[in-house]
């Protein structure tokens, strides 16, 4: 049976598998091989992030089309708006992408940060909302206040009594300074009783960062009502903590929400009309259907949304109030798709073209030699128990000294001939072969860093799906291991027999070899590290066109490498004269040698850091 590397469970019908080619189901479907190919003959080399907006589009579309559905199910009266939380991906080249793909539904930004505000005010179209999140000085209330000034719809949530009062005294000096000014929308973050599940559960509940107490909740009210400032209070958020496994939880902080949301009112909040439920949508990153991580569809999420809303709304005899969204994961994971040239098979040196058999071998070499030639389908599992054996008693000969270095050269390979042949060979799901596959595992390096790509991978244990984007109507057989190239033992992803990850056993000096890494698109990128100096890989983006071609833009290449020691404070100016002088001094050389050493030299620093090849055309 071939593999479909768990397509079906996290693909969400954004990529399809047709004889060896993954395609990109979109347009005129495209393989991510020839896509990958078109942008490695411009002369980019290592990995590279593949952006889709359109899927971008899809999330989105799917978010506000599933809230409007189930807002004329149910007849709920409240609004739905939704922002995109920065802090999840603040590229250019994917928020330039989602404002525009975004255009029609008034969607917006959260900003958690005064940069990301800063974007947040340059980005968000005039009418969409912006919210404010975070720990806010009285700088970062400022540029709200500007914000509000220049026509933003902005709210700020306050995490805490000190921000209410940083805001009455920015509005002070307001007052003080204009005649005639806005104040932005305020919103209270409220400390949830509930809390969240999972990885990122801290972001709710009673010992959670941030909100406000019941106590607090009610001393910020009398504080705005003396301050005459009721009218801009507009909004009471939460979120529960992202990566949301369970419904059950959200289900709860909504309850919460809503009747705080309703006592206020009743207490006078009259400008109140928003409940923020934050973000938290989840996404299917699994392979394999026993770890499957979402126990929801959005249009439950969304069902239950509405519903509770409504219902404590009429139980409380309130409006109904307009519900804000910020998910983050949900929108942007999904669009990028990281490629990845494999540039070794570390087994690979174990070639019949390597063996330096003897005129005499020590026997249980020669008998080694007779099972690897004589082994077929019927005597495989035997003749591969045999060879195990073998080998273990033929590695304490070598320490005994009775054997020498090179037959425990030919014992390597030929052991590891055989178990190759007998995995071809044996039957599809024999516990044994499984066991087997499991135990010699193959490792592959490839040509990226998990630190920067896959950082959640490496912090959290978070998986992402992957899979080869060739041969794929040929059964992988090889149970793998990755590497990546930084100089650091956790840049592995390790075997998982729970989630078996196969690839194909290919010579990479003859076929190129690429794996894709998928849902990448959230928190990856910005958290990514520049460990061992690898920076964020070569990027584009891949549009479609009416006619559903597709076209390449926005290609922007990792880091050269002067630049990366730029970055880091380097002196490159001291640097570069260093590395100059050094070789205009050398004595070992003639001048024009130097000049051609120079002009190496040159061209290397000018490359991004990624390894160019290993084998001829690679890398
Ligand atoms: C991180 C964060 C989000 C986004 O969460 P996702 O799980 O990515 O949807 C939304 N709101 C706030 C306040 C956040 O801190």
């Amino acid at each position: 049976m071939k593999d479909d590397y768990g397509l079906s469970i996290w693909g969400e019908n954004n990529f399809e598998i047709k004889g060896d080619d993954v395609l990109v189901s979109y347009g005129k479907k495209p393989t991510l091989l020839q896509i990958t190919k078109e942008i490695r003959e411009k002369g980019y080399k290592g990995p590279i992030l593949l952006r889709f907006p359109h899927l971008i589009k899809k999330q989105i579309d799917l978010l506000f089309s599933e809230f409007k559905r189930a807002s004329s199910e149910f007849n709920y009266k409240g609004a739905f708006k939704a922002v995109f939380p920065l802090k999840v991906n603040q590229f250019p080249n994917f928020i330039n992408e989602l404002i525009e793909v975004s255009n029609g539904h008034n969607y917006g930004l959260e900003a958690g940060s005064k940069a990301e505000l800063i974007i947040a005010m340059a980005k968000t179209p005039m009418g969409a909302p912006i919210t404010v999140n975070g720990f806010k000085d009285k700088e970062m209330i400022a540029l709200c206040f500007i914000a509000a000034n220049s026509g933003h719809d902005i709210t700020i949530t306050i995490e805490g009594l000190n921000e209410l009062k940083t805001i009455l005294e920015v509005n002070r000096e307001f007052q003080q300074e204009f005649n005639s000014y806005v104040t932005p929308k305020i919103g209270m973050r409220i400390r949830l009783h509930s809390s969240g599940i999972g990885a990122w559960a801290k972001s709710g509940g009673y010992s959670s960062k941030f909100g406000l107490t019941s106590t607090e909740l009610l001393e910020a009210f009398d504080i705005l009502k003396s301050n005459h400032l009721l009218d801009r209070f507009y909004m009471i958020h939460f979120h529960i903590g992202s990566q949301m496994e369970e419904i059950g939880p959200l289900k709860k902080a909504l309850r919460e929400a809503g009747n705080i949301y309703a006592d206020l009112k009743k207490r006078g909040a009259t400008a109140l009309n928003a409940i923020n439920i934050g973000g938290g949508l989840a996404v299917e990153y699994s392979q394999v259907p026993k770890s499957k991580s979402r126990n929801y569809s959005i249009k439950e999420f969304a069902n239950d949304v509405i519903f509770l809303m409504q219902e404590i709304a009429k139980n409380k005899g309130v409006k109904e109030p307009d519900i804000f969204t910020e998910s983050g994961r949900f929108i942007a994971a999904s669009h990028s798709v990281l490629i990845a040239p494999v540039l070794e098979l570390f087994s690979q040196e174990y070639h019949e073209k390597s063996l330096r058999l003897k005129e005499k071998n020590p026997p249980l070499i020669e008998e080694l030699y007779d099972l690897y030639t004589s082994i077929n389908r019927q005597n495989a599992t035997e003749y591969l128990h045999d060879a195990i054996d073998h080998l273990e008693s033929l590695l304490t000969l070598f320490d005994l000294g009775y054997i020498d270095l090179e037959d425990r050269s030919n014992t390597e390979i030929l052991v590891n001939l055989i178990i190759k042949k007998a995995i071809s060979l044996l039957a599809e799901d024999s516990k044994e072969l499984v066991r087997l596959q499991n135990k010699f595992q193959e490792k592959y390096l490839v040509n990226f860093s998990i630190f920067q790509s896959l950082p959640d991978f490496w912090g959290l244990g978070q998986t992402f799906p992957i899979m080869p984007i060739s041969n794929l109507s040929k059964k992988a057989t090889q149970a793998a291991s990755i590497w990546d190239i930084t100089c650091d033992s956790d840049g592995e992803i390790a075997f998982n027999e729970n989630a078996p990850l196969k690839l194909h056993d290919i010579d990479v000096s003859k076929e190129e070899y690429f794996l894709a890494f998928f849902l990448t698109g959230a928190y990856q990128e910005i958290l990514g590290m520049r460990h061992n100096l690898f920076t964020h890989p070569t990027e584009a983006t891949i549009k479609f066109d009416k006619d559903g071609n597709y076209k390449i833009e926005n290609i922007l290449e990792a880091q050269n490498i002067m630049d990366i020691l730029e970055d880091i404070d380097y002196d490159i100016g001291a640097i570069d004269k260093k590395l100059k002088s050094n070789i205009e001094e050398s004595t070992l050389i003639d001048e024009t040698q130097k000049h051609i050493l120079l002009g190496k030299l040159y061209l290397y620093l000018s490359e991004n850091s990624y390894l160019k090849t290993i084998q001829a055309t690679k890398g």
